[in-house]
């Protein structure tokens, strides 16, 4: 395949997949294709992220962390989305694309269970049947979004092979989805997989940054900068998507900088870090040709995070393109640069964000004299309630909480 071919960004992505799930890849190519023109789909869509989400989420300007870092502030709120971050977004778009395929049943897979969540919630609204594939270590760690997951109605399968975690379960949900695949819809929770995946997650996820432009506009704010978490990296490709298409219109000196910010752990030269593009190599996993964590041998080396939405030894295809060509700047911070910018959150504006979106702020706060009286937008991912204990742990390591 060329590296022009829809699905390909540059040298990455593409379909590793099995023979058997090439056909289902094609349909839903074709189903996206469909869709996303047509009125009643875009309209159904719309009303459900209006009245169901909650969006748009707003733009807040934060004055009192903007003073702290000497520059005008600018957070996306995507922490006020029903069920608490972007992941919805996704969710709710290919669950109506699975409802217009006539699909009874969709799997995902969940590594601390937001996705899984997300997706139940999504199945229940929008009465399907739901799997999700949850590895047996994660289920213990995130007892509270199995019990949610349940209560919602989705069946939570155990994954006992491997390290029982996300890239375990989500072996699993691929199985699944090669026996199942006539009734079956399988939503994946990142701008990663094989193609059409990463451009549809990004396409769900886009309404971020569409929403920010127009917000921006609206108050005459031009922006000089976005800061995003790079996990997968649906929400930074969400709200970068409209920038990069402008900044190809623009002058060099007239871009809006584009940062993306990955989890460095415990410090890049320990090794136990998540940074897949700020420190990984070329190579396929589940389905996609991208950055990833791996050995010399090319064995994967597994991924660490303070924060569990970053834990993936992966990251979208198009954030490898995207790197390669210089459109986005990619750095990363460490489990304790996050966890003072979370701090500095919750005291100074009263939101305690996701331990995620955290490293955004931090990415931030690392360069904020670069950024001096400037126009900075960070992308709020999610909000911090799920965190709050993991959080009190790590600051007193010695105390009873
Ligand atoms: C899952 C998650 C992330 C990471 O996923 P991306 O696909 O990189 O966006 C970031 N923030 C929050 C709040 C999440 O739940």
């Amino acid at each position: 395949m060329s590296s022009s071919a829809p699905g390909w960004f540059g040298d990455f992505g593409g379909q590793f997949v099995p023979e058997t799930l090439i056909p289902a890849l094609d349909e839903l190519t074709e189903a996206w294709a469909e869709a996303r023109d047509d009125p009643s789909f875009r309209r159904d869509l719309e009303e459900s992220l209006a009245d169901y989400v909650g969006r748009p989420t707003p733009l807040y300007r934060a004055s009192r962390l903007g003073a702290d870092l000497g520059l005008e502030l600018w957070l996306k709120r995507e922490d006020l989305n029903h069920t608490g971050a972007h992941k919805i977004n996704n969710t709710m778009g290919q669950a109506l694309l699975a409802r217009r395929m006539n699909k009874a049943r969709i799997i995902a897979e969940t590594g601390a269970g937001q996705h899984g969540v997300a997706a139940a919630t999504a199945c229940a609204v929008l009465d399907f049947e739901c799997a999700v594939y949850m590895g047996e270590e994660d289920m213990r760690r995130q007892a509270l979004n199995v019990e949610r997951m349940e209560l919602l109605g989705a069946e939570v399968i155990p994954v006992s092979s491997g390290s029982r975690t996300l890239k375990d379960a989500t072996n699993e949900a691929i199985r699944d989805w090669v026996t199942n695949v006539d009734t079956t819809h399988y939503i994946i929770g990142s701008v990663v997989g094989p193609a059409p995946y990463p451009g549809l997650v990004r396409d769900f996820q886009r309404v971020i940054g569409d929403e920010t432009v127009r917000q921006l506009a609206e108050r005459g704010v031009a922006p000089d900068t976005l800061f995003a978490c790079v996990g997968g990296g649906s929400n930074a490709i969400g709200i970068f998507a409209p920038f990069i298409e402008s900044n190809r219109e623009r002058d060099a000196g007239d871009r809006v900088e584009l940062v993306g910010i990955e989890a460095a752990g415990h410090g890049l030269e320990t090794g136990r870090h998540s940074a897949s593009l700020t420190a990984g190599e070329p190579g396929v996993l589940h389905g996609n040709y991208s950055y990833l964590l791996q050995d010399a041998d090319g064995q994967l080396i597994p991924a660490h995070s303070v924060s569990a939405g970053l834990d993936y030894p992966g990251v979208g295809p198009e954030h490898a393109w995207l790197k390669e060509t210089g459109q986005v700047r990619y750095e990363s911070v460490t489990d304790d640069e996050a966890l003072a910018a979370f701090q500095d959150l919750c005291r100074l504006e009263g939101l305690i964000p996701a331990l995620e979106s955290a490293h955004a702020l931090a990415g931030l706060r690392r360069e904020a004299a670069r950024w001096a009286g400037r126009n900075v937008v960070i992308c709020l991912s999610g909000r911090g309630d799920k965190d709050v204990e993991e959080v009190a742990r790590l600051l007193d390591p010695g105390g009873t909480s």
